[in-house]
């Protein structure tokens, strides 16, 4: 069995076209600057690699390129695009309206559109990609989506809910959604079994900690919180978005400045984080060598990042009542060995210990970088997105 996945954006399309028997990746690609001049294609497949400008004015002309690049030439990798048995598509926002992995029709496309409400940046580009989907590959294909915001979906109320009038969340759904779950979810599953132990029984702090960074508390499989919020914003420092800060000082800049609500929703999203703080760079490779030649504003941020993961983790620990499992993911968290070396040293009361040497490995799928005394298990986990929506998408489409 194969199974496309699919991840739309307002310009661009990235696909992978996954083997189920032994989940290895057939191929996969991007196509970009969808209706603006100078689109192409990137295509990876056969130990090849191409790419091929192409006028795309809509997605559904970069899905039609995507079939040909697969069916045809080097980088053919099928002989008949019916061989793709279902398509996986990642959805950022599902909110209250799904709570699981959804075989798409027509009304659910329509709530996803209607869902662009409060996920502006995203929803309108996944309704365009399904629709595209549906043209190119036939009615014939099942199509699910898989929401960044489903595995979320379990926490209760208290964590949700923001002391906000009651009727912001009745009349405009404000409220705690969370997002990367699907990383959340991969990652948390892979260390449980990794483990030996069934979800259920494990209390998991994971730290998604990329561009995008987010922390999940998943107490028996189940999240019970997490850092992002309303929307991605919100929780710790990213690259360029801000995370958490006062309400009151955008209100105070928006009066200095003169900026209105979009303005300063663009800066807190862009032009924050990393980048803002350091004034070097919104990458954390940049920011560890410009620290290490003694720029202090690139080790501030560093610093900042370092203690706010390790206040996720102590306060989760709580909210939980235990800790069992730290994971840490994405490119920072599989990547930075320092990063996790200082998050880990603040955490020796927990009864957090890493294994220095252990620590500096790089390219495990699962890397167990306990230290001998170490009573909670500290593992760095691969995530792989694409994978965790091809299994989902395979369930929902065809059953266990
Ligand atoms: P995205 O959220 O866009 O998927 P990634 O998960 O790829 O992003 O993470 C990108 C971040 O990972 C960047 O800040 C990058 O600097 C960081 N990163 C990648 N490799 C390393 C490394 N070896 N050391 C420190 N940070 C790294």
């Amino acid at each position: 069995m194969k199974i496309l996945v699919i991840n739309c954006g307002s310009s661009s399309l990235k696909y992978q076209l996954i083997n189920m028997e032994d989940e290895s990746v057939i191929c996969k690609g991007i196509c970009e600057r969808i209706g603006i001049e100078g689109s192409f294609i990137k295509h990876e497949a056969n130990d090849g690699k191409w790419t091929v400008e192409v006028p795309f004015p809509t997605h559904t002309e970069a899905f039609a390129k995507v079939v040909e690049m697969m069916t045809t030439g080097e980088g053919k990798v099928i002989d008949d695009v019916k061989e793709v048995s279902a398509i996986g598509h990642r959805v950022a926002h599902g909110a209250e309206s799904f709570k699981e992995s959804t075989l798409v029709d027509d009304e659910v496309i329509a709530e996803i559109g209607r869902l662009g409400a409060i996920a502006p940046l995203h929803n309108p580009a996944h309704v365009l990609g399904l629709n595209s989907a549906k043209a190119v590959f036939g009615a014939d294909v099942p199509n699910v989506v898989v929401f960044d915001t489903v595995f979320h979906a379990t926490m209760p109320r208290k964590a949700y809910m923001y002391a906000v009038p009651y009727e912001w969340y009745e009349d405009h759904k404000v409220r705690r959604y969370g997002f990367h779950g699907t990383s959340h979810k991969f990652v948390s599953l892979t260390a449980a079994e990794f483990l030996g132990k069934k979800p259920e029984e494990l209390k998991i702090v994971t730290c998604h900690l990329g561009n995008g960074s987010s922390i999940a508390a998943v107490d028996g499989g189940k999240v019970v919180d997490t850092s992002m919020g309303f929307s991605p914003l919100a929780g710790l420092l990213m690259g360029t978005r801000s995370g958490d800060v006062d309400p009151s000082v955008v209100s105070f800049i928006a009066e200095k400045t003169g900026m209105n609500g979009t303005e300063l929703s663009q800066y807190l999203n862009k032009k924050c984080g990393f980048l803002g703080v350091s004034g070097v760079s919104s990458d954390c490779r940049d920011l560890e060598i410009a620290a290490g030649e003694g720029n202090d504003r690139a080790a501030l941020t560093l610093e900042m990042l370092v203690y706010q993961i390790q206040k996720f983790i102590g306060s989760y620990t709580a909210a939980m009542n235990g800790l069992d499992c730290i994971v840490f993911t994405g490119g920072i968290g599989e990547n930075s060995a320092s990063t996790r070396a200082k998050v880990c040293e603040g955490l020796g009361w927990f009864g957090v210990e890493i294994d220095a040497e252990q620590n500096s490995k790089r390219g495990l799928a699962v890397n167990d970088i306990t230290g001998a005394n170490g009573k909670v298990k500290v593992l760095v986990v691969q995530t792989n997105e694409e994978l965790m929506i091809a299994r989902d998408t395979k369930r929902v489409a065809f059953g266990e």
